[in-house]
């Protein structure tokens, strides 16, 4: 009775009023905001971009965690300490990864709340004997990290990350390429001119990864008797700026990044372009929220982490387990109980719609520029594989808790079905999809255009977007 009391009702109404009623059109992001919201956006990316130009590694945005952590009353964690509600606590793993938590009102009994992002981004890491020098020019070997499209790397500015660490464990940290006045570092290419072989080769395979060799200079020691001249120049110079011999470079990790700074980007200064936004356009916003959340009610914690996949300030490694373990143990409860109560986002970026490669996205379920914070309920590729889909009730859960909070959002797919085990996307799928005891953790970001490049681009509604969605997440009751 009541059903067609409904059905009938529904009859009544214009097709206007009944597609406003029943259907979810996509709209523009820009529509549905104040001007308030968009200046907060503005000035939201302002610290964002800062961020960006002082962190552009794992180890430098575990430091400015830490520095901003301190700066807001976050101590580091004793797990044989008893906290109270509201008490702020940080664990750094290794300079690589950090866990930050506020301890909640009910504690961690019913679960903890996990917002995690990553802080590795694509780069060139030195080989462990990386310098040499041929025709009268000194070069660095590299092994590049993570998924690249190798011709983007030549012909751009690179800057010098990392720390090297002596024999007897002093670790020096060395940065150079980011301060005006600093000499930077590239990899030539070929001239149009001479590169028509180059032209006709596959665009995976014009440029392998034993090409990505870095000129670093060009005199040598002046004595013409000298073996190994140009080399021994570099070394000289290295030796005196930071008392470290070639053996050194054996135990240091020494990335070599785009030098550009983050800037905006278009006439409308709308987005803002820069190296390494995925995963720091999450990352940053997961610092803030948990930086700026007050007296939450479950435990919060905000994990930002070194490599996704492995390693021991991984994901896949037990670091995040182990904290939250320590959190519950400190109430006395049993941890495994804990975590398979606990949600966690899986902060992470998505691939925004593109129009010049419309083909490989499914419009449909793409995420837009300017769309809002990104859902991807799952990832992975051939039915689903390797992916972490999350349940219909979560996803239930947080849409709930982003439109209460005024938080603009989207859901969407990574590209086209299938498309992604073609390889063309295949490097790009989001890996921080992890389970946690019961909780499947959707991945939820910012949708990012051209990523992995060494210049990506995102939008600065859909940044400040997921630092409101990040905390309405960690706020809500
Ligand atoms: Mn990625
Ligand atoms: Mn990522």
């Amino acid at each position: 009775m009541g059903e067609l009391k409904m059905a009938k009702k529904a009859a009544e109404k214009s097709a206007k009023e009944l597609s406003e009623m029943l259907l979810n059109p996509r709209k523009n992001g820009f529509f549905k905001v104040t001007d308030e919201k968009i200046e907060k956006a503005d000035k939201f990316c302002e610290g964002y971009k800062a961020f960006l130009n002082s962190a552009k590694t794992e180890r430098e945005s575990v430091e400015y965690a830490v520095a901003a952590a301190e700066k807001h009353g976050f101590v580091p964690f004793d797990p044989k300490h008893k906290y109270a509600a509201g008490d702020k606590v940080y664990y750094n793993n290794r300079g690589k990864a950090i866990c930050l938590a506020i301890m909640g009102k009910e504690g961690c009994k019913n679960g903890v709340r996990i917002a995690a992002a990553h802080i590795d981004n694509p780069r060139l890491d030195l080989k462990p004997i990386p310098l040499y020098e041929s025709s009268e020019m000194a070069y660095l070997k590299t092994h590049y990290y993570g998924g690249i499209k190798k011709y983007q790397w030549t012909a751009i500015p690179l800057a010098m990350h990392g720390v090297v660490v002596k024999s007897d464990g002093t670790v020096i940290k060395v940065c150079i390429g980011e301060e005006a006045g600093d000499p930077q570092f590239t990899i030539t290419d070929i001239l149009p001119h001479l590169g028509q072989d180059q032209a006709t080769k596959p665009l995976g395979t014009a440029f392998t990864g034993e090409d990505l060799n870095i000129l670093i200079g060009s005199r040598p020691v002046r004595d013409e008797e000298a073996k190994d001249a140009y080399k021994l120049n570099i070394m000289r110079l290295l030796n005196e700026k930071y008392g470290i011999i070639e053996a050194d470079l054996i135990s240091a990790e020494i990335e070599f990044v785009p030098a550009f700074k983050a800037v905006d980007i278009g006439f409308d200064r709308s987005l803002v372009g820069a190296y390494g936004h995925d995963d720091r356009v999450c990352a940053y916003p997961a610092l803030e929220a948990i930086l700026n959340c007050k007296n939450p009610v479950q435990t919060v914690v905000t994990v930002l982490t070194d490599k996704e996949e492995t390693g021991n300030t991984g994901l896949n490694s037990e670091y995040m387990r182990y904290f939250i373990a320590d959190l519950a143990q400190a109430e006395g409860e049993e941890p495994r109980h804990v975590l398979s109560k606990s949600t966690c986002i899986s902060a992470d970026v998505t691939a925004a719609y593109d129009p010049h490669y419309a083909s490989v996205y499914e419009a449909q379920n793409s995420t837009y520029i300017n769309g809002g914070l990104g859902i991807a309920k799952y990832t992975g590729a051939h039915g689903k594989g390797g992916t972490s889909d999350a349940n219909a009730e979560f996803v239930a859960k947080i849409r709930r808790t982003f439109d209460d909070a005024g938080v603009l959002w989207q859901i969407g797919e990574l590209g086209k079905v299938d498309q992604g085990g073609g390889g063309t996307v295949a490097c790009c799928l989001p890996a921080t999809s992890f389970y946690l005891g019961a909780a499947y953790a959707p991945d939820i970001g910012v949708p990012v255009l051209s990523m992995h490049a060494p210049f990506e681009v995102v939008s600065k509604l859909d940044v400040y977007m997921a630092y409101k969605g990040f905390k309405a997440f960690f706020d809500e009751k």
